[in-house]
């Protein structure tokens, strides 16, 4: 199965490099797993008088009855007109076209097969697949013919979707059930009462009938599920009995003081339940890597202080680490404060520390005597030595990559505990089959003094009631944010889109009665920072910025939240950035302005923002819309890129997965038993990471 897709009969050196090249098709095995996304019934052929413009593919009999070339250069292409008892259709070819051009003479009959369109009213087809008709009478057809998806390139070289069919029949053909032995152990087949894996593999591409492809389909899908929720819950199981992790066996005076005597408010149920649930794991002697989920506002930071100060209690050194020096400062400022009467050493350093003070850091943090260092997430990549580092915290990333978790790692003689923390709520199962190999936490409760956050949606007309509203508020005391989207591909546009709001802004709120800032990506650091740290100090009133914004910045007496173009952000970001208000005790708004265009996605996306501030709601509706590819922090895990199973569709067999694959990590962690030697022999042959490569 591992050999090269050139040696199969029919596709050669220069075909194979087509197939590596346009559909990274390098093996037989990656030839096999290239899906059909349809099957059409190819003993059906229809009349042309039935085509309507909801036809999809179709497949017509008949006879050329002309043929030409037109057009020129880019456009010129070969047009035919095949006419059936019926009707007549036209067949168009841009490429390939001296060939075609010999074969469709006139008055010979063809069966032609593509999907419809409609010029002028008129059927079309362009680049069908044709046979001749003397050809289709010396057939033995399977019943259903697998439909492949192709590109126009592959087309023009002969591989258009029948014929990659005929290539996968000629090995499907030559397939022995030894090339495909069964991975799935016998109870988990009879309970499911799933096909076997090599019927599956044929039926999947040729089915004898509807029903056979059908269970094939769930074989496969649920195999797909099955094999990463085993590979994930075996790494989570290894590094829980393999990996030593550093042990915070007591809770001690730093912990219990800041507890009882400078906790500035008392935490909320699901902050109670998170902080119990990381006690328990560093006490135990495993290394604990979690990930700890909370929406926007939930208050994910005073529980990593409470976990670094239990490291401390304990000996322990801890990082915290930010995606943004801004954020990185505004850590360091809040803990700073809630600390100052507690014997703790934190200090901060980022690019921009000065060299002395780095020089005398770095020496604290060698020596011991600094307990906590704050920084960007450069800090793993930095030299720097820890004496003995216990606990890193992540802030605001949903996975902290193998890499970067090695680089922590050599930082230390025992592993430290992670702790990443993310405020893009995603919904539990897809959790569940991303972060598999992680220990989780949600943290689903916001503090109880949250005032809800009105949300609106407001046409562009209406900007100047809008922007006298901010005013209104500007007057009783608070300030504003008003963002303007930052799309990478059409960088300068927007760029200078944002220049026109911010003088548009300005002219609403002249100087010296109110003060704008501006904060984009194109500044240095430093003015970025000043900027940002004038509207923290209410110096300005009105935060002009990007997206640079998005995550965690944290100003209180911020009320309004105005999103220019909220038609072009996505729903987790216009979550995140909605949940830059609220933070305070009053009452907060949010008002997404649009052009009247909108389509239907958009609309629903704004009309989910206007119903619900709930971000596990929004991230469900979020993956509805988008398809799980799309969602933002799940694309690198490479655990929801499934071929032919669905996360959403599919919910049934993940589930039924899931609990399968936790029976057997449960009861033979180690796949020892001969009941499991299949599942054993599959994971070592698939290639890269298998689940014995420990991730530490
Ligand atoms: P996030 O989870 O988005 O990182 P933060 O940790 O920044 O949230 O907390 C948001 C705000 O809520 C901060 O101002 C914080 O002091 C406050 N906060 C956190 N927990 C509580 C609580 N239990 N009661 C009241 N306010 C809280
Ligand atoms: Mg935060």
């Amino acid at each position: 199965m591992t050999s090269p897709i050139e040696y199969l009969k029919g596709v050669g050196p220069q075909r194979g490099e087509m197939l590596r090249k346009e559909l990274s098709i390098f093996t037989f095995k990656d030839l096999l797993e290239y899906y059909p996304f349809r099957h059409v019934d190819r003993t059906r052929v229809n009349l042309i008088r039935d085509i309507t413009p909801n036809t999809d593919y179709i497949q017509v009999a008949g006879r050329i009855t002309s043929v030409g070339i037109i057009g020129e250069k880019r456009a010129k292409r070969l047009v035919a007109e095949i006419r059936d008892q019926t009707g007549t259709m036209e067949l168009i070819w841009f490429q390939g076209i001296t060939w075609m051009e010999k074969t469709l003479t006139i008055g010979s009959g063809f069966r032609v097969f593509g999907k419809v369109s409609f010029f002028q009213g008129q059927p079309q087809m362009t680049h069908p697949e044709i046979e001749s008709l003397q050809e289709v009478g010396k057939e033995t057809k399977a019943y259903l013919e697998p439909v492949y998806p192709t590109t126009e390139k592959l087309k023009a070289r002969g591989l258009g979707g029948r014929q990659i069919g005929k290539l996968t029949q000629t090995l499907v053909a030559q397939l022995r059930e030894q090339d495909l032995p069964e991975n799935l152990p016998e109870e988990i087949l009879q309970h499911t009462k799933l096909v076997g894996r090599f019927q599956a593999l044929q039926h999947i591409h040729f089915p004898p009938s509807p029903e056979a492809w059908q269970a094939a389909m769930n074989r496969l899908k649920f195999e797909e599920f099955f094999i990463a929720q085993l590979r994930m819950g075996l790494i989570k199981s290894q590094r829980h009995r393999y990996s030593r992790g550093v042990v915070f066996s007591q809770v001690g005076e730093l912990f219990n003081d800041f507890y009882e005597n400078h906790l500035p408010f008392q935490l909320t149920g699901a902050q109670k339940r998170v902080v119990k649930e990381i006690r328990k794991d560093t006490g135990t002697g495993k290394q604990m890597n979690r990930l700890l989920q909370g929406d926007v506002g939930s208050g994910k930071t005073i529980v990593a202080l409470l976990v670094m100060l239990l490291a401390a209690d304990n000996g322990y050194q801890s990082c915290l680490m930010a995606p943004t020096e801004i954020l990185a400062r505004q850590h360091y400022a809040n803990i700073a404060k809630l600390l100052k009467d507690l014997p703790v050493n934190v200090k901060i350093l980022t690019g921009t520390t000065k060299k002395s003070e780095r020089k005398k850091i770095l020496e604290e943090l060698a020596s011991g005597t600094l307990h906590f260092i704050i920084g960007t997430h450069a800090l793993v990549e930095d030299p720097v030595i820890f004496n003995n580092l216990g606990l890193a915290v992540v802030d605001e990333q949903h996975r902290f990559g193998v890499a970067q978790r090695a680089k922590l790692w050599a930082k230390a003689t025992i592993p430290p505990h992670v702790l990443v923390m993310t405020a893009t709520p995603i919904p539990r199962t897809l959790a569940m089959t991303a972060y598999g190999d992680l220990d989780y936490s949600v943290m689903d409760e916001l503090p109880p003094n949250r005032k809800p956050i009105q949300t609106v949606h407001r046409y562009e007309q209406t900007r100047s009631q809008v922007m006298g509203f901010i005013r209104s508020e500007i007057e009783k005391g608070r300030q504003a944010y008003i963002i303007f989207p930052l799309i990478e591909e059409s960088e300068k546009m927007d760029y200078e889109n944002l220049m026109k709001g911010y003088e548009n802004v300005k002219a609403y709120f002249p100087e010296p009665k109110f003060w704008i800032s501006m904060v984009h990506g194109r500044q240095t650091n430093e003015i970025r920072e000043t900027n940002m740290q004038r509207f923290k100090d209410h110096d300005t009133q009105i935060m002009v910025a990007t997206t640079v914004i998005e995550v965690g910045v944290d100003v209180p007496n911020a009320s309004v939240m105005v999103i220019e173009s909220a038609e072009k952000f996505g729903l987790s970001q216009l979550h995140q950035l909605r949940g830059r208000v609220g933070r305070g005790s009053e009452k907060s708004f949010c008002i997404l302005l649009t052009s009247n265009k909108l389509n239907n996605d958009a609309l629903e996306r704004l009309k989910t923002m206007v119903a619900t501030t709930d971000g596990f709601k929004i991230a469900e509706k979020d993956l509805e819309l988008r398809g799980p590819g799309d969602i933002e922090g799940t694309r690198q895990s490479g655990m929801l890129n499934f071929k032919l199973a669905n996360i959403m569709q599919d919910r049934e067999w993940l589930e039924l997965a899931k609990d399968m694959a936790s029976r057997i990590i449960d009861t033979d962690p180690d796949l020892s038993s001969a009941n499991n030697l299949r599942l054993k022999n599959y994971l070592q042959s698939l290639q890269g990471k298998t689940a014995w490569s420990k991730i530490s």
